[in-house]
């Protein structure tokens, strides 16, 4: 049986997000595993790529998941409207294992969200989906503990603007440069979102490596609306500007966001009226502790709000200050499941077209690289917690799949080499590996 540590040995993080070492996630027991196949991040399809082309893996996966934690019962969270798929997968599926056909909605793939729809449990604001007896893991990580090795590969789709969509993966470390390179973008004048078109981030570096969270990188015209707004959306200032002068109080942002939906206290229109009685300040006390809720989707920015502001901004910026000043939520301001939650979900089809989406293939089949990897920056930290320290020199030669970076904490996760080759570089973020001629003879 596979253990906790053996996890943690192959440095296996969540791969849907900002990196949580998995082996302490499934340290808990929980009577419920829930697998986050709903992959809502419009454009993006590497998770359903890895279940089509590895369900045997990714359900050895799963069984291992649900034997650490103790579950009696996972249920598969994907998208009703990939029946063929959800056919595929059927027959490795047993009377404790069952697929839950979900709405095409953004963001069925917020985990409170997903549990909500799967088990009708609302899990309390800033409390863990455990309080509700669940565990919840996204496909590539479920995969990867399948697999029983080290993770030095990462699944992403690429896609937008290119002439060749697809999903490929690719050893951890190789720039994303080299990976665009791959799908041939159609325009000259490109911007790079990291990630999906809702919750990605605009990508300012195209020499930044791919890491272990990685999950799709699309190219957009940089006249495309998605790249101005996520470019003011990083503008802290901008948010503050436009914020206090521009909102009118109208609060659809508050009565289409999926946490407030489900009870949660976040009210993203009060912290579009802080700035404009702060004068565009980020306050960090009590009343602004509501924003700790967000879960930053931004569905109120993208979508909501009808004068084009930055509602979920001003909450990230918000949460921000709290966490800087160590102010937490007191309790309070929950109000139960809203009863029109169903009615007010944010479906697919108007994210497409409200985003001009539709004029992108919408599919990432997965393919071979075409090209051999020859050098990769590693860094050391690819996750939630402490970075690793390094366990290899300038000039030493590694296999891939080698241990080079180890966390001496339990709130982290191994690092190893995704080629082999030569460490050419060692420094305070990363481990730079090259393949040189002689040694590939
Ligand atoms: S941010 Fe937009 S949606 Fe929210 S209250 Fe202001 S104007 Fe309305
Ligand atoms: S980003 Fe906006 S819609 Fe999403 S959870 Fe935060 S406040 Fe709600």
């Amino acid at each position: 049986m596979i253990t906790t540590d053996q996890i943690k040995e192959w440095g296996i993080v969540g791969a849907g997000g900002a990196g949580f070492p998995t082996h302490v996630k499934l340290s808990a027991k929980a009577g419920t595993f829930i697998v986050n196949a709903a992959e809502c991040e419009p454009l993006l399809h590497k998770d359903k790529e890895i279940l089509l082309h590895h369900s045997k893996l990714f359900f050895t996966g799963l069984r291992t998941c649900m034997q650490l934690i103790g579950a009696q019962h996972a249920i598969i969270g994907i998208k009703g409207k990939y029946q063929e798929l959800i056919d595929l997968l059927q027959p490795y599926c047993t009377k404790d294992i069952t697929i839950f056909p979900l709405r095409n909605f953004y963001p069925a793939g917020d985990e409170i969200s997903l549990i909500y729809e799967t088990t009708g449990r609302a899990v309390a604001a800033g409390q863990l989906p455990i309080t509700q007896d669940v565990v919840v893991q996204n496909v590539e990580t479920i995969y990867n503990i399948g697999r029983q090795q080290p993770v030095t590969t990462s699944f992403l789709t690429v896609g937008g603007a290119v002439a060749k969509t697809m999903s490929v993966e690719v050893p951890i470390g190789v720039s994303y440069r080299q990976v665009l390179s791959w799908a041939e973008p159609l325009v000259e004048n490109y911007a790079v979102i990291a990630g999906g078109p809702m919750m990605g981030k605009l990508c300012t570096d195209l020499d930044q490596p791919v890491v272990k969270s990685s999950g799709g990188l699309l190219v957009f015209p940089k006249d495309h609306q998605l790249i101005q707004r996520h470019q003011i959306m990083g503008d802290e200032k901008a948010v503050a500007k436009i914020g206090r002068a521009a909102c009118d109080q109208c609060s659809i942002c508050t009565e289409l966001c999926p946490r407030s939906l489900l009870g949660h206290p976040v009210k993203p229109h009060l912290a579009m009226r802080n700035l404009i009685f702060s004068d565009g300040v980020f306050k960090a006390d009590q009343s602004m502790t509501h924003t700790l809720s967000c879960c930053e989707c931004n569905l109120c920015t993208l979508m909501a709000c009808p004068e084009g502001l930055y509602p979920s901004q001003s909450c990230i910026y918000n949460k921000r200050q709290l966490s800087q000043a160590k102010i937490t939520h007191q309790g309070g301001g929950e109000q139960g499941v809203h009863p029109l939650i169903s009615y007010r979900r944010m479906p697919m089809e108007k994210v497409m077209s409200r985003l001009d989406l539709n004029r992108f293939v919408n599919k990432g089949p997965l393919m071979d690289i075409p090209e051999e990897i020859t050098k990769v920056r590693v860094p050391l930290q690819q996750h939630i917690g402490a970075p690793c320290q390094p366990l290899v020199k300038q000039g030493d030669r590694v296999e891939a799949g080698q241990k080079i970076a180890t966390c001496s904490t339990n709130l982290g996760a191994e690092i190893h080499a995704s080629i082999a080759g030569e460490v050419v570089m060692v420094d305070q973020v990363a481990v730079t590996i090259e393949k040189k001629a002689e040694l590939a003879q």
